[in-house]
């Protein structure tokens, strides 16, 4: 059998990864890496943040087992930590120098770190609008990976990069941790504007004129980051120079990133040349997260913010609000103040109490069960007695059952109310639609979607009412 220092095996492990999965892809993820300390059978390796951690783990955890229990000759059990060179110290410092004998790779991976936190902020970037920082699902994988892979080679392949979706769905961050990286990983020259900021500037400098400033700032950054470009529906001047602005940057093999509240062919208003560029790149779309994604996002950013919120709360506000991600994070703010102030832990009840704003608009008091049963009927094609009706066929069945659901998530109706509404039916009756649908959330995974999606519709109706 063979015996291994643990750090040795670790090294080792490293080199065969690296030969394995190439260059590009074990930077990716295992260069910022370290070694932490290990336990008879046990080794804990460091990884930069919770995303690096959690995507190693996912897609490379039976990989790395198998290889140390290969080298081995043995199971080497392998846990993950978010470690960077601040906490490496607070770790188990050695008891013997001989204990710990850095390798190459470690050391490496220090010195980068040590760089990496030498680089001054950006200016116009938050801080905390990074990739470690955004939580990937399904909503927004495509999304976030493109904008990953952007990132690690700007102004080649997906150029002009053109993100779009709802309010508070995550756009402006997204973007933001694209600069973000450029600016701490390269030389390269990275400018953030809002669409506003722009307009601004290009009004300022004209009456100025000093356009030749102008266009030295944004014809020549490698990087330009347009925030919310609706706003510049019918206003030809701006666009006029968007239009060169963004031809510049193109030609100089340059990056640029837009976002927007819709996709480019919904823009009113646009010059249909600048439409068509915006056409012409990567575009991809933001949507809103279901319930394990919220979730995810309420417990990263209350451990990114230090502050321990119980897992009910959580699933609570995950449960309650699902609109938007803005939402949601304000809500947790407001618990997290709450806990800071009073020095104390929230519970449960006082959740409910200090979100009751919150909880019970998003619950839309001036909801109806009949605006529900409206909007449903309609996205089905059926009749509103349909869904009142007794009649069993699937096709009224489904959107039924579905109608209930969405009752008893959306208003505070009992069952036996809802049963009612539904021509009289009784409390088991709903009981068992509410158990079916849950039977096939667990299994569809679209079905989630579907049903946010006519919330927002039933939503918009109650706000227009
Ligand atoms: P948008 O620009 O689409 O209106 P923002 O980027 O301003 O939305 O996001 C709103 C808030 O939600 C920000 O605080 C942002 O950090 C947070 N947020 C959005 N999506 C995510 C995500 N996937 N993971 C973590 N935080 C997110
Ligand atoms: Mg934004």
């Amino acid at each position: 059998m063979a015996v291994y220092n643990k750090e040795a095996l670790w090294s080792e492990t490293l080199v065969q990864l690296k030969a394995e999965l190439g260059e590009t892809e074990f930077n990716d993820w295992f260069v910022d890496s370290c070694y932490l300390k290990s336990e008879e059978n046990r080794i804990i390796i460091g990884f930069p943040s919770a995303f690096h951690r959690d995507r190693v783990k996912k897609s490379y955890q039976n990989k790395i087992k198998a290889k140390l229990q290969e080298l081995a000759g043995m199971e080497i059990v392998m846990e993950f930590e978010v470690s960077t060179k601040k906490n490496i110290e607070k770790i188990s410092p050695p008891k013997k120098v001989n204990d710990f004998i850095p390798s190459e790779t470690f050391k490496k991976n220090i010195i980068a770190t040590e760089e990496k936190l030498k680089k001054e902020q950006h200016l116009q970037l938050r801080d905390d609008y990074t990739f470690e920082k955004y939580v990937i699902g399904e909503n927004n994988n495509f999304a976030a990976n493109a904008a990953i892979a952007i990132s690690r080679n700007p102004g080649t392949n997906y150029n002009p990069f053109f993100i779009y979706g709802g309010v508070g769905l995550g756009k402006t961050h997204l973007m933001q941790a694209i600069g973000n990286y450029i600016h701490d990983n390269s030389e390269k020259k990275v400018i953030y504007v809002t669409s506003e900021d722009f307009l601004n500037e290009f009004m300022e400098c004209i009456h100025g004129n000093k356009m030749n400033l102008f266009k030295n700032k944004f014809r020549r950054t490698n990087t330009l980051l347009i925030d919310d470009i609706q706003f510049f529906a019918d206003k030809p001047g701006v666009q006029e120079e968007l239009f060169h602005t963004f031809n510049a940057v193109l030609n100089a093999k340059n990056q640029i990133v837009f976002t927007c509240d819709r996709p480019p062919t919904e823009l009113k208003k646009f010059e249909a040349r600048l439409i068509s560029r915006f056409d012409q790149g990567l575009k991809v779309d933001l949507q809103p997260p279901r319930y394990e994604v919220r979730f995810a996002i309420l417990k990263a950013t209350a451990e990114n913010r230090g502050t321990p919120i119980p897992d009910e709360v959580i699933d609570l506000i995950s449960k309650k609000i699902s609109s938007n991600v803005r939402d949601l994070i304000g809500a947790l703010s407001t618990l997290i103040a709450y806990t800071e102030v009073m020095g104390k832990q929230v519970t449960l009840e006082i959740a409910q109490q200090r979100l009751k704003d919150v909880l019970t608009s998003s619950k839309q008091s001036n909801l109806s069960i009949e605006m529900i049963q409206k909007v449903i009927a309609n996205n089905f094609s059926i009749s509103v007695n349909d869904l009142k009706g007794k009649k069993r066929n699937q096709n009224i069945v489904y959107p039924r059952q579905l109608a209930m659901h969405i009752c008893r998530e959306m208003t505070e109706y009992s069952s036996t109310e809802i049963g009612e509404a539904f021509g009289g039916k009784d409390h088991a009756t709903v009981l068992y639609s509410l158990e079916k649908i849950r039977g096939r959330l667990a299994i569809d995974a679209n079905l989630d979607f579907t049903i946010e999606a006519l919330k927002r519709q039933i939503k918009d109706m109650a706000t227009k009412m």
